[in-house]
């Protein structure tokens, strides 16, 4: 069949990194902190794809994955960071390229940020995010792609056909696609998503699987956290058609919370009838500070209130940011910012 996807790359941004590729023989391929499905989809496909080649690539994580990924092919072979710090660093010492992918700046690394930056190895980006930043020699920052899943699959199969592309690589692309879209709910009404899907359907993978393995696969733990948010801890503002979550470190503890566990939880108030705005703060368990979370419908735009009022940004439809404050204070600044964008809530702007 013919291939209906268009080259992504140009003749020369294909040659280049092809070259890149061949005279590379220690490969690092990371991906951003707290990494989701797209992140972990994306440096497992790559590193299969530097594997079949008969390349040395480590995946390797800023810091821990959340446990629902840990079936994905090639998982157990992710080095997670911030465990083995100073082998790590001898690890990335030791690459003469690194391959950062998901993420736009190299603060998105925390710990592994110095090694990374102070590297002398050549880098490469490949990436779906805003504003990307140029610490790399090469990159390809395309913020229309659904995931940096798809966009990594246009590559690859640009560059080598989609014969080659394997059963795990299928698998691990796909995860991707599916994550970052909320199961193809949202940023996925373009038609290649699918015909990409449809190729991926040919190398055998289960997509039914891969959406319970992802999806049905809460701790008891994690479950009643869920419930005890959405009972207790949700408050609705339908004058702002808008809803807020808070979730506290002492929860955290009584409830378990595992690294992971409330991922996806900020979406769910969406699903009440008319919400445009989802907010969700939770205290960080590893450092002094509320990490912010937005989601939104239509054309609210998350990333400008991420970066007017939590010191953050993103996308227009998921953004988040960060706070150095107590919960109470925080609160109080989550309200306001919902009174100032009471207009734009309501689609009166
Ligand atoms: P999440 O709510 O899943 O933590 O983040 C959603 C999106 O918001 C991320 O994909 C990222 O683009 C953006 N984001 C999250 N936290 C920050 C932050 O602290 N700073 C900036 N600039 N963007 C963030
Ligand atoms: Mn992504």
């Amino acid at each position: 069949m013919i291939s209906m996807l268009e080259n992504l790359l140009s003749e020369s941004e294909a040659r280049k990194l092809d070259a890149l590729l061949e005279g590379a023989n220690h490969i690092i391929v990371t991906c951003h902190v707290s990494p989701d499905g797209d992140a972990m989809g994306a440096i497992l496909a790559f590193s299969h794809y530097c594997w079949r080649k008969g390349k040395d690539a480590v995946p390797m994580v800023p810091n821990i994955f959340p446990d629902f990924l840990k079936w994905m092919p090639g998982a157990e072979r992710v080095r997670i960071y911030e465990r083995h710090e100073t082998e790590s660093d001898a690890v990335i010492a030791a690459a003469d390229l690194i391959v950062c992918l998901d993420f736009n700046a190299p603060d998105r690394l925390l710990g592994m940020k110095k090694p990374v930056t102070e590297s002398t190895a050549r880098k490469i980006m490949i990436d779906h995010h805003l504003d990307p930043s140029d610490f790399c020699e090469w990159r390809v920052s395309r913020q229309d792609m659904s995931s940096t899943c798809e966009l990594l699959y246009r590559i690859l199969v640009q560059m080598d056909g989609l014969e080659p592309l394997t059963y795990e690589e299928a698998v691990c692309l796909y995860t991707g696609m599916m994550t970052d879209t909320g199961c193809f709910s949202y940023n996925s009404s373009r038609s290649e998503i699918y015909y990409i899907v449809g190729q991926l359907l040919t190398k055998g993978i289960d997509k039914d699987k891969i959406y319970r393995n992802v999806f049905y696969s809460y701790s008891p733990d994690r479950f009643r956290l869920l419930g005890y948010l959405l009972y207790v801890k949700l408050d609705v503002f339908p004058e702002f058609r808008a809803s807020l979550m808070t979730l506290t470190r002492e929860e955290q503890r009584r409830f378990s919370h595992k690294k992971g566990d409330t991922e996806g939880f900020v979406n769910i108030p969406l699903q009440i009838n008319k919400a445009r705005l989802s907010v969700f703060l939770r205290e960080d368990t590893e450092r002094n500070c509320i990490r912010v979370s937005l989601r939104s419908v239509d054309d609210f735009p998350c990333n400008r209130m991420a970066t007017e009022f939590f010191n953050g940004g993103g996308h227009l439809n998921a953004a988040g940011g960060e706070l150095s404050c107590p919960m109470d204070e925080a609160i109080a600044l989550v309200k306001k910012a919902l009174r100032q964008y009471a207009p734009l809530l309501k689609g009166e702007a």
